[in-house]
């Protein structure tokens, strides 16, 4: 192994700028030339590609997104696409690529192993869907914007007695709506992966209020279905005044906490090293406190496992 490439590919998500600093200095450190694939799969196969040194990734610790840019590529899904790809590592030398993103992002970087090229993933999503991993880099970054912003919600919610809907991001995971939801003190959660019933949300409320309560909130996961209709429903039932935030991409952004940082430097200097001792087709990751690695077709194969007991507790905790 001399040379390795790495890029960022589908959402991006706070604490990609860590890894890839993590990349470069642990490949650099360990005598590699690193390159930078910028617009992921897109400009792997459009060659838009330079040498990084120690100085390309100064001062990007910090920084939300990605100085690397990222990419959906239909091309990449085709084998046209994927040779043109494998073509374009050949001209530049490269013998390992780091991948960071998410389950799409892997199952691309398993595809072009196939040709020859050795490949490592690195989870890099906001949504956390990745179950082989307890975290993925940017989840707890997002998780702390939607507490700031449920804070500030609930300030208003309690001046005018409303109740407020706020929709997040997570695609058909609910980990965000749960752990923010936990961390704000959410009234009501709701997930996909929990049978939802508008009557017990409702019932909820009103307790609430009857008891003097001021604000509502009710967290809702994407993946469930739209905030406006559940607000619409909930006011119709209960009489009280529901209003509706979809906090979209503010949820993509901003400075990576300390916790994303550190998971994203540890996670990217195991991926040099599982390059420079010629693994291939393996995913990063972390568990409880260990860095650890699996083979792509455990990423796949891995059961959705929702984390029921924190579901219960915070409903317990906002009776
Ligand atoms: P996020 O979780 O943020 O959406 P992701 O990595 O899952 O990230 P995708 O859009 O699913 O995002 O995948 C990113 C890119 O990976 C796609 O645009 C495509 O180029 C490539 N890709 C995804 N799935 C495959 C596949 N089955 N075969 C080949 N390439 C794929």
């Amino acid at each position: 192994m001399q040379t390795i490439g790495v890029l960022t590919s589908g959402g991006d998500s706070p604490g990609m700028n860590a890894a890839v600093r993590a990349v470069v200095r642990t490949g650099i450190y360990k005598g590699l030339k690193v390159i930078g694939i910028r617009q992921g799969y897109h400009g792997l196969i459009n060659g838009l590609m330079d040498e990084m040194n120690l100085s390309s990734v100064a001062d990007i610790i910090h920084r939300g997104g990605t100085m690397l840019q990222t990419a959906r590529s239909e091309e990449f899904r085709t084998e046209e696409g994927r040779r043109k790809a494998n073509y374009a590592l050949k001209i530049f030398g490269v013998d390992g690529l780091v991948v960071i993103g998410g389950d799409g992002s892997f199952a691309g970087a398993k595809k072009l192993s196939e040709l020859g090229i050795k490949t490592i993933g690195i989870p890099g999503t906001i949504d956390n869907d990745l179950r082989y991993t307890d975290y993925t880099i940017g989840f707890d970054t997002a998780v702390n914007t939607v507490v700031d912003a449920i804070g500030k919600i609930r300030d208003t919610s309690t001046s005018h007695g409303r109740a407020n809907v706020i929709e997040v991001m997570g695609r058909h995971c609910g980990d965000i709506a749960l752990y923010a939801g936990l961390a704000g003190g959410a009234e009501s959660i709701i997930v996909p992966e929990v049978p939802f019933e508008i009557d017990r949300v409702c019932k909820k409320l009103i307790k609430g209020r009857n008891r003097g309560k001021l604000h509502s909130i009710i967290l809702l996961a994407e993946g469930v279905g739209g905030g406006m209709d559940i607000a619409k429903e909930i006011e119709e039932k209960t009489g009280i005044e529901t209003r509706v935030t979809i906090l979209g991409h503010i949820q993509r952004g901003g400075t990576p906490t300390a916790f994303d940082r550190n998971i994203a430097s540890k996670m990217g200097a195991r991926a040099v090293e599982l390059l420079v001792a010629g693994k291939s087709c393996r995913a990063v990751g972390v568990k409880g406190l260990d860095v650890i690695d699996v083979d792509f077709d455990e990423v796949f194969n891995t059961e959705n496992k929702f984390d029921k007991k924190s579901y219960d507790l915070a409903n317990i905790l906002s009776i």
